[in-house]
């Protein structure tokens, strides 16, 4: 007779590990995602479309956006209930936790981070509240693993900045309220807050996705677009800034594929054992318990590598490598329990009447962005060696 079965996580009594508030943040999340996100997303991925105005409502609303930031209408809980947040949401989809990424990791922590006063004031409780949609402009068409090339260019005119050029693969572009845009200056790289209906602002879908349908990706074009003077964000220069918002946006990348990982190991194990072969469970062959197992162990690894950055990062130790450390890891991690768990499906993997397929699309995007695959191993390359094979 068969034993009860176990979820992989009480393999490692992970909820042993979190506080009592985090477990109920997390549940808080996996309700909304399993009432709201679950039941639609597959369809709003088939069709390529997004509500991402009512989403980022009632994110807002839950408090998610930018979860956790201190002050301006920011929930300001730990960096671990965020990760876990970012888990639950992606278990959902990855385009859904690309919005919460975006709004809160890259276009607020920028704006919180670096920001002046009167920035923080004007866009902050908006965007905390969901009212207002932010986006982050870095990567452009021939500059995207090496940002520091850009081509971007703000230049004074009188006491206004005049910025031209473009902006590729910008997450919530077409739908953003505010932008934080990277460009360069006789200064250096510099940040800057710009309102989406600035004369010469121009944001253009990218069609054609197969991967991040859930999601809006867009191009932005800069023609003669005149800022005034308080445009700037005051408090970094360099590429710093930016590679500040992206380790917090990385941060969340840790969990959230963690959550993708989980949602298609759960869906094989539920599958493998209701459905039958050769008249017996498919769950009861040998190969595929070492495909359930390795994904087991390959999951609760992640998830205790995620928690322990979750743990750095509440004591304010964390560095870039080991956020590196945690993306390269869990990104890789969840891709390949998406395929290993798409097998165990067979012909049924394929469709998107099962989440698996959309997850495996969806984690090709975040195996590149925030950072690819490649460049993350070779920044651990580099902090183990003290050798740069990069730039
Ligand atoms: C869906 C989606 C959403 C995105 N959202 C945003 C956003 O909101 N804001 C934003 O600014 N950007 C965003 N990006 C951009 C993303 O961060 C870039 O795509 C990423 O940095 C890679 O840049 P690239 O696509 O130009 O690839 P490239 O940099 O051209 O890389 C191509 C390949 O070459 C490899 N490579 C490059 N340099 C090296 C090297 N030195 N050594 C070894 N291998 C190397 C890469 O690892 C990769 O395999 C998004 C991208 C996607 C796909």
């Amino acid at each position: 007779m068969a034993a009860q079965p176990l979820h992989p996580f009480d393999l490692y009594a992970i909820d042993s590990l979190l506080t009592q508030e985090q477990r109920e943040i997390q549940a808080t999340v996996k309700r909304y995602v399993d009432d709201r996100i679950k039941p639609e997303v597959a369809a709003w991925f088939e069709a390529g479309e997004l509500p991402a105005r009512e989403l980022a409502k009632e994110m807002g609303a839950l408090g998610l956006l930018g979860m956790h930031l201190e002050g301006y209408g920011c929930a300001g809980t730990d960096a671990t209930s965020y990760g876990l947040a970012c888990l639950e949401l992606e278990a959902g989809d990855s385009g859904i936790r690309s919005l919460v990424s975006v709004q809160g990791s890259l276009a607020m922590h920028g704006i919180w981070a670096y920001g002046s006063e009167e920035q923080k004031q004007q866009w902050l409780p908006g965007m905390a509240a969901g009212e207002l949609i932010g986006c982050f402009g870095l990567t452009e068409a021939d500059y995207g693993s090496n940002p520091s090339g850009m081509r971007t260019r703000a230049r004074r005119d009188g006491d206004d900045w005049v910025i031209d050029g473009n902006k590729m693969w910008i997450t919530n572009g077409t739908i953003a309220d505010v932008a934080l845009v990277w460009a360069q200056t006789d200064d250096g790289i510099r940040g800057f807050v710009v309102p989406t209906d600035t004369p010469g602002f121009k944001a253009n879908p990218v069609h054609h996705k197969m991967s991040l349908r859930a999601s809006v990706t867009a191009e932005l074009v800069f023609e003669g677009m005149r800022l005034p003077a308080d445009a700037i964000v005051p408090n970094v220069r360099g590429l710093k800034g930016p590679l500040g918002c992206l380790s917090e946006a990385r941060f969340g990348i840790v969990f959230g594929t963690i959550g993708a990982g989980r949602d298609c190991l759960e869906t094989a194990i539920d599958y493998s054992i209701s459905r039958e072969q050769f008249d017996r469970p498919i769950a009861g062959f040998q190969l595929t318990q070492k495909k359930l197992a390795d994904m087991t162990l390959a999951l609760g690894n992640g998830m205790l590598l995620a928690i322990q950055l979750g743990r750095l990062k509440d004591a304010h130790q964390v560095t870039p490598q080991q956020i590196s450390v945690g993306k390269l890891n869990n990104a890789r991690t969840a891709l390949e329990i998406a395929r290993e768990s798409r097998s165990i499906l067979g012909g049924n993997g394929i469709t998107l009447e099962y989440p698996i397929i959309r997850h495996m699309n969806n984690l090709e995007s975040v195996f590149t962005y925030e950072g690819t695959n490649e460049i993350h191993t070779l920044v651990v390359g580099e902090a183990v060696t003290g050798i740069s094979a990069y730039r």
